[in-house]
């Protein structure tokens, strides 16, 4: 498969190893889009949340509350973003699930914008939607 995270994982290309163990891999990403940024991500392939196999999401996610206190304590961080991307819709680049540990500083220009658009919803509408409910 050409997947580049397996290869990674199968260490046919070289990464910075944070964390390894039988089931999970945690490298340094390439982009460090702030000091340490870190994806972890499970050794069968998944391609995304939905595919994921749940076990394996939870054993990883075990591993990510783990190495986010770790690289929080030991790299002095304010404070930790846990960020997971799925289809290309959100962000996915790469197609084999991870989730990024981004460990933030004082004037580190990373950004997570967020804009207040309760005013436009109707909030009853999106739950029924959620739960497939008919509208009252
Ligand atoms: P996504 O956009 O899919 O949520 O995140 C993919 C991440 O993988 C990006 O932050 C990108 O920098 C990182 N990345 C892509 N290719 C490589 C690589 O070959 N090695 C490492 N360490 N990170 C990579
Ligand atoms: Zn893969």
């Amino acid at each position: 498969m050409d997947c580049i995270f397996c290869k990674i994982i199968n260490k046919e290309i070289p990464s910075k190893i944070v964390y390894e163990d039988e089931r999970v891999l945690a490298i340094l990403d390439i982009s460090q889009a702030t000091y340490g940024h870190t994806l972890v991500m499970p050794k069968t392939h998944a391609k995304n949340i939905y595919e994921i196999k749940e076990d394996d999401y939870l054993y990883l996610m075990k591993i990510v509350k783990m190495l986010a206190i770790k690289i929080k304590n030991n790299l002095n961080a304010k404070g930790i973003n846990i960020i997971n991307n799925n289809d290309i819709g959100a962000g996915q680049s790469v197609m084999h699930y991870h989730v990024h540990i981004v460990p933030r500083y004082d004037n580190d220009d990373f950004k997570i914008k967020n804009i207040d658009h309760s005013k436009d919803y109707n909030l009853d509408e999106v739950l029924n939607k959620i739960n497939n409910k008919k509208e009252s």
